[in-house]
């Protein structure tokens, strides 16, 4: 940790939890595949132990910190490199602050925003060449997962239609001060040149997966109107893809689930206030 932050105690309620260990670093870093000059946003740069190495790497860092000290004392550096917005990354309007892209988007993430986050970039997609990024061990099985896993679901979808994701390295709480409870690991993300599924309408793409995967335990169709689709447009829509009424959702692939929200269109919900689509 930096001099000017010494003193600092991390704050729970930011999900502090500060890199320690330097081959980790280096491991985040190697993924990254920085060419100096490199266009890097990093959410929560923290005391810096990620930043600092992103620069050393010769990176461009726009770096969005919401904790106050921890922003001023990136700041008090001085460093024309590094450009800190202080605030909730979640609320930051990214078209307008990240005006140079395409981006390495590195993180240490928080793990209380981070599927909050995962969310925001798959708004943002073409602001980012490539994604390496520190989740809970638990978050990243969900990102891995293939279907009819018991971790397959709405984040694996969403995020595997648009990126390749691997895993880069597991860290375990030891590498964190202070240590977590959960083990971690990070993964990158590369987008495919094309989606594994087009998709005409994202949100109602977004709004079928969570449907789908928010009743896991019923069929298909159940599911399907347990979360206030049209009986009959689901009917029409699984005979029109082919897809028996009893399957359970959890077990279609990404293309099925796609073919599904096509077909279901508009047509397939009809409710005045459709459910959250997140
Ligand atoms: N990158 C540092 C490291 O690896 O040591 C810190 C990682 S720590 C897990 C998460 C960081 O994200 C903290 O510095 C925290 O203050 C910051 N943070 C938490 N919530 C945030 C938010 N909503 N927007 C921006 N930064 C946030």
């Amino acid at each position: 940790m930096s001099d000017e932050v010494k003193g600092h105690r991390p704050r729970k309620r930011f999900g502090q939890n500060f890199l320690r260990a330097p081959h980790v670093v280096e491991q985040i870093l190697a993924a990254a595949e920085l060419s100096p000059g490199a266009q890097v946003v990093e959410i929560g740069p923290g005391p810096g132990a990620l930043t600092d190495r992103l620069l050393a790497a010769g990176a461009e860092v726009t770096a969005f910190e919401v904790d106050r000290d921890l922003a001023a004392a990136l700041e008090r550096r001085g460093d024309a490199h590094l450009a800190v917005h202080l605030g909730d990354v979640l609320k930051a309007d990214w078209p307008a602050l990240l005006v140079r892209p395409p981006y390495r988007l590195v993180a240490n993430l928080p793990y209380n925003i981070s599927s909050q986050v995962l969310f925001k970039i798959l708004d943002h997609r073409p602001l980012f060449s490539r994604l390496v990024l520190m989740f809970q061990k638990e978050v990243g099985e969900r990102l891995l997962a293939a279907p009819a896993t018991r971790d397959y679901g709405i984040l694996s979808v969403l995020v595997q239609n648009w990126y390749e994701v691997a895993r880069v390295v597991k860290v375990p709480p030891g590498c964190f001060f202070p240590p977590p409870k959960v083990e971690s690991v990070v993964l990158r993300f590369d987008p495919r040149p094309q989606p594994l599924a087009p998709v005409a309408d994202e949100a109602a793409f977004r709004r079928l997966v969570k449907a789908v995967f928010a009743q896991r335990r019923k069929t298909l169709r159940n599911g399907l109107l347990g979360a206030g689709y049209d009986a009959a447009a689901v009917d029409r829509a699984l005979a029109a893809v082919g897809l028996p009424a009893a399957v359970r959702g959890e077990t279609l692939s990404i293309r099925a689930l796609a073919a599904l929200a096509a077909a279901l269109g508009a047509a397939g919900f009809p409710l005045d206030s459709p459910p959250d689509v997140g």
